[in-house]
């Protein structure tokens, strides 16, 4: 099975067991930590095949460290906080710690 596909049916799964209408979007904070997030590939438009997006996890690290604008770029993103992230470490980091640009 392909990696999209398999994150895709994931999604699915897991919206279902935890129901759309369920989420409460108040506090975004509490709901990035909290909440259910699942990576997913940016999706390709007409004009982009492969569309990337700078992360934010590395662009808010690297602005922390040098005062300068982060340029990481990813292939994929959170859905639910519509927030690029590297696949592996910044998707989880940004959803577990508070201060995730330390
Ligand atoms: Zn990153
Ligand atoms: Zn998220």
């Amino acid at each position: 099975m392909a990696l999209r596909t398999f994150i895709i049916n994931l999604n699915l799964q897991m919206a279902e067991k935890n129901g759309y209408n369920q989420d409460n979007y108040n506090d975004t904070v509490t709901n990035r930590l909290s909440g259910r997030h699942f990576i997913t590939r940016i999706p390709s438009t007409a004009s982009k095949q492969n569309p990337r997006r700078v992360c934010k996890v590395c662009a808010d690290k690297i602005k922390y460290i040098s005062g300068k604008r982060g340029r990481k770029e990813t292939s994929f993103y959170c859905k639910q906080c519509d927030t690029p992230l590297c696949i592996e470490d910044c998707f989880e980091k940004y959803h577990t710690i508070n201060n995730y640009w330390l």
